[in-house]
């Protein structure tokens, strides 16, 4: 006889869990408290979903900064190139970009979450619109879930798959955390990773809006020298402090007192002190009279150059021919090592995944199964994993999704 299942959660991993369940031959109902699944996956990559990364084992595992060991097993039965295999079985093509990015050729998420709902169809799984207000267990063992209207139904497995705290408007309000610690589960501390940062310094709130393309951005730790993290590329000033991929990746270093941290910020990071120093003294020779405040029009961005030369200390009408070399060489500090302190972290609504979440020691990682409760699984963004940008989250709530749905 047909196994029956229920999945919590219709989201990137419940709605692979579901599927894989399905296609093994079982009966399979996923409760979605939406009206419409996969919510969230709709806004991914900014409505044109990251749905995964072109990249090896390894790569996988670097870019997971939390959970790496735990996550062996369920990337070796569901890797990148599966996920890809998938979708374009289910008949959405796919296209690689910068950083081995996956996207759909459509540029958008809908078809991704198209993709997933046929696969679903294919293997009539069951689609229910109602939220689950709690999973009944009897000795050890799980019987059933109840719904909000006080229904509860029986099933032999279920796979819980409810998501994190972040973007609660997409459904992902962490109740499957409730569910999860009533059964005797334990869910380690959940703050915001991939979150854009506060800053200090006010001149952030002047430079709103100014995005900024092939910067280096360093951030430090109080007492350590070397940088927790270091990486160049994009990132944009918000009235709040700092925004934009570099950023979001760096928040996820920030697991400390975030007033501990703080980061550089290099401007040129494609010249060497010396060769800025050098750059800077031909560019004030072109215009020897000049005012230090309109000498630099041909090196930064306008807007950065007031917030730049105010930093500096220096006199903004000083002629740029009587600069000495040590103003020079806080010019130059100043466009390598801008500094900015971080106030906080944004909240963990506006994060883009739930750092902490089901304790991995609890978790079995070769089948998902919880090793509180039995024919309890967990996938998704619920268990204590989480990866930074590039599609790495997604790949990992598909691959335990569909290890969580293999098991069952
Ligand atoms: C703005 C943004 C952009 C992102 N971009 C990317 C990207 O480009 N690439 C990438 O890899 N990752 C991205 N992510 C992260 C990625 O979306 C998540 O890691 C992933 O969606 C997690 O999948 P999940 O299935 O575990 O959880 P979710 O997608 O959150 O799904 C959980 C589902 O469970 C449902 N649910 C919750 N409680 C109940 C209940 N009580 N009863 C019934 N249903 C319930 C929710 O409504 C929801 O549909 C982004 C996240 C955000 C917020």
């Amino acid at each position: 006889m047909k196994k029956k299942i229920a999945v919590i959660g219709a989201g990137a991993a419940g709605l692979m869990a579901a599927f894989a369940a399905a296609k093994n031959g079982n009966d399979v109902t996923v409760f979605e408290k939406n009206a419409r699944p996969a919510r969230k996956v709709m806004i991914t990559g900014k409505g044109r979903c990251n749905v995964t990364n072109n990249c090896d084992k390894d790569t996988f595992m670097q870019n997971t900064p939390h959970g790496a060991r735990f996550m062996h097993s369920a990337y070796s039965v569901f890797s990148a190139a599966d996920t890809m295999q998938f979708f374009e079985d289910m008949g959405v093509p796919l296209k690689t970009e910068r950083g081995n990015r996956v996207f759909p050729v459509s540029d958008k998420a809908v078809d991704i979450v198209d993709g997933l709902v046929r696969a679903i169809n294919k293997y009539d799984v069951k689609l229910v619109n109602a939220s689950v207000s709690s999973i009944g267990a009897e000795e050890g063992q799980v019987r059933s879930v109840t719904l909000q209207n006080g229904q509860t139904h029986f099933f032999d497995s279920v796979i819980l798959a409810t998501g994190g705290m972040s973007y609660p408007v997409t459904g992902s309000t962490g109740d499957g955390y409730k569910f999860a610690t009533e059964l005797g589960h334990t869910v380690t501390p959940l703050r915001a990773s991939l979150v854009p940062v506060m800053i200090k310094e006010n001149f952030c709130t002047r430079l709103c809006g100014l995005s900024l393309k092939n910067v280096k951005l360093s951030l430090y730790v109080e007492g350590k020298k070397k940088p927790v993290f270091s990486e160049l590329g994009e990132m944009m000033f918000t009235d709040f402090g700092i925004t934009g991929p570099l950023v979001l990746s760096a928040s996820a270093y920030i697991d400390k007192e975030p007033e501990l941290y703080s980061f550089k910020l290099d401007l040129k990071p494609a010249l060497d002190t010396d060769t800025l120093d050098k750059r800077i003294l031909r560019d004030f020779a072109a215009g020897a009279n000049k005012d230090f405040i309109n000498s630099l029009d041909e090196l930064l961005p306008k807007r950065l150059i007031s917030v730049v030369v105010q930093n500096t200390g220096i006199d903004p009408r000083k002629k740029v021919n009587s600069l000495t070399r040590e103003e020079r060489a806080k010019l130059v500090t100043e466009i390598k090592e801008t500094k900015l302190s971080v106030l906080r972290l944004r909240p963990i609504e506006e994060a883009v995944i739930t750092s902490g979440g089901i304790k991995l020691k609890e978790i079995d990682p070769a089948t998902m199964q919880s090793k509180i409760i039995e024919r309890l699984y967990f996938a998704g963004e619920i268990i204590d994993v989480d990866c930074f940008t590039g599609g790495f989250n997604l790949q990992a709530a598909f691959s335990t999704g569909y290890l969580a749905g293999i098991s069952v």
